[in-house]
């Protein structure tokens, strides 16, 4: 059993993050309806998780391929869309192309190809993201904007599946204004690819919990939020 005040401080931080999310949409000029909030349940357990989809919280990220398996079996009965938010092994896609709404770490075209056979043979129609290393450190996955400009026809060749738009994280120590940069960057390669290539790509899944109102400005449309929403629980 979870503690009652465990719960009531989720139900809080949900409503805070809903809030500023929506100020930032605000603030930026653009309609709240905008940004969704993707809830990282990757530091908690299942009990856990359970409260924040209770809180309202029902698009859930989780960055481990084997996670996502086991809450989204364990959370089977909740009315929940998966989100995976890390990187994906082609042996680990056929069960993520049956669990998930959404995958948002496309980081090659072999791994795309994978997970379009997978959407065929299941009948699938997951959201898909291409990931965007924009901030150039070595440890992070994805296609610098340079490349994905140029492996995009490779990507829009792959038949089964549809890319709706782009996804990327800021660099680890960037300033606030250095991060905003990054996110512009990320959407002027999206309006590049668009106007090239005549394909709609609406989503930019960008920013986490240090970094949401940058992104928001910039224009995201989905932000994928943890520790944000478990503080004051992760440290007891
Ligand atoms: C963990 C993680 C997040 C959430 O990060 P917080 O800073 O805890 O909000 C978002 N996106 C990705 C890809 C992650 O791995």
């Amino acid at each position: 059993m979870l503690k009652d005040s465990i719960r009531h401080q989720i139900v809080e931080n949900w409503r805070i993050v809903c809030d500023e999310v929506a100020s930032a949409a605000r603030a930026a000029g653009r309609s709240t309806s905008d940004v969704r909030v993707i809830g990282v349940s990757k530091y908690v357990d299942v009990d856990t998780t359970r409260c924040l989809v209770e809180a309202g919280c029902t698009e859930l990220g989780e960055s481990r391929p084997q996670s996502l398996v086991q809450k989204a079996a364990e959370l089977a009965t909740e009315k929940v869309r998966w989100h995976l938010i890390g990187s994906l092994q082609r042996n680990k896609a056929k069960r993520i192309v049956e669990l998930a709404y959404a995958i948002h770490s496309i980081d090659s075209v072999k791994l795309l190809q994978a997970v379009a056979d997978y959407a065929i043979q299941l009948n699938r129609n997951p959201v898909l993201l291409v990931e965007v290393n924009v901030s150039g450190e070595v440890d992070k996955h994805g296609f610098n904007p340079t490349e994905l400009l140029e492996v995009w026809p490779q990507i829009m060749a792959i038949r089964g599946v549809e890319v709706t738009g782009l996804m990327a994280m800021s660099g680890l120590n960037a300033t606030s204004s250095e991060t905003r940069r990054q996110f512009a960057i990320v959407r002027e390669t999206r309006d590049t690819l668009v106007a090239k290539h005549k394909c709609p790509l609406p989503e930019l899944s960008m920013g986490m919990s240090g970094d949401y109102a940058e992104a928001v400005s910039e224009g995201a449309t989905m932000v994928r939020i943890g520790s944000r929403l478990f503080e004051g629980l992760l440290t007891k």
